[in-house]
């Protein structure tokens, strides 16, 4: 009805949570797990998309349904169950960059793959079925609806002023006079943007137009840094450490030169304890309130250290 596909898996409700800190299939020593590993990715066990239906008919004018073709897979970024990232090392958190980078490299080559979309689901308050440091990657036979809202909008100010929508958010923050800025390295920015629809949402942007990891080979380790800063930062500011990551890459198939990566955090949290909530205006008309302001939580993520 939206022109939006779902994923329908309700095989996916069989998958694991975990009870017992033994049953973790992602500690080392399990039964896909073996060797001697500091970042490992294996094939979901429970996808809710797969290779081997083949991909998508999706001529048609309407489609109603089609088998769910994709590729789900996980990177576990630990092989310490209890370490998540603002606990980790320079060297993990590269090692880390660099399979995400792998990982989208290998999938977005893949014949009807449109989009490859990596994110990690962190802590209880968001439903997160093993505590075990991992991140996802889901690569689509389709560009799902919120990178097609980013691509519209930044197409129309790529035509008609021949702008990059984030090179000028970019600049309008660091001129901006009531700072929404959290942290700056030499190459990427963290801000609490001004249209944020979550409380503690966090956009990191890199300073160049780059559009997809596979650029910014000289600057993963910076980028992994600065993760690990603002899931630092979210640590002192929550009692209870959770957000979804999400990056923001181009789509597979073209060139979409006016496309500039960057990760986007939304946590659930509305102060240190309460959940935001999603209500009926937010679910039902899909419009945000957001009842913080954007200046008032940078400054106090930007004091978090
Ligand atoms: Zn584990
Ligand atoms: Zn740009």
């Amino acid at each position: 009805m939206l022109g939006e596909w779902v994923i329908i898996t309700p095989k996916r409700a069989k998958r694991p949570f975990q009870k017992k800190e033994r049953q973790c299939p992602f500690c080392p020593g399990q039964k896909e797990t073996q060797g001697d590993w500091k970042v490992l990715t294996l094939e979901n066990r429970f996808p809710a998309l797969s290779p081997g239906v083949g991909p998508m008919p999706l001529d048609g004018d309407i489609v109603m349904e089609a088998p769910a073709y994709g590729v789900c897979k996980v990177i576990v970024t630990s092989p310490e169950h209890d370490t998540q990232i603002e606990d980790m090392s320079d060297e993990q958190v590269g090692l880390i960059m660099n399979e995400y980078t792998r990982v989208f490299k290998e999938l977005d080559a893949l014949k009807g793959i449109e989009y490859v979309f990596q994110f990690e689901n962190r802590g209880k308050a968001i439903g997160v079925s093993l505590n075990h440091p991992h991140a996802q990657v889901y690569a689509m036979p389709f560009i799902p609806p919120r990178i097609q809202r980013e691509i519209y909008q930044a197409e129309r100010l790529w035509e008609s002023e021949e702008e990059c929508v984030i090179c000028q958010i970019i600049s309008n923050e660091l001129k901006s006079a009531t700072s929404r800025i959290i942290t700056k390295t030499d190459n990427f920015l963290a801000v609490v943007p001004f249209f944020a629809r979550l409380p503690y949402e966090v956009h990191i942007y890199p300073f160049s137009h780059v559009s997809s990891l596979l650029q910014m080979k000289e600057q993963l380790l910076e980028l992994g840094k600065i993760i690990r800063d603002i899931a630092r930062r979210y640590n002192k500011v929550f009692d209870e450490n959770a957000y979804i990551m999400a990056f923001h890459t181009r789509p597979s198939k073209r060139k979409y030169p006016y496309w500039h990566f960057h990760i986007e955090f939304y946590p659930p949290w509305r102060d240190r304890t309460r959940i935001k909530y999603l209500g009926g205006v937010e679910t039902g008309s899909f419009t945000y309130t957001n009842d913080s302001s954007p200046e008032a939580i940078a400054k106090e993520l930007r004091e978090a250290v």
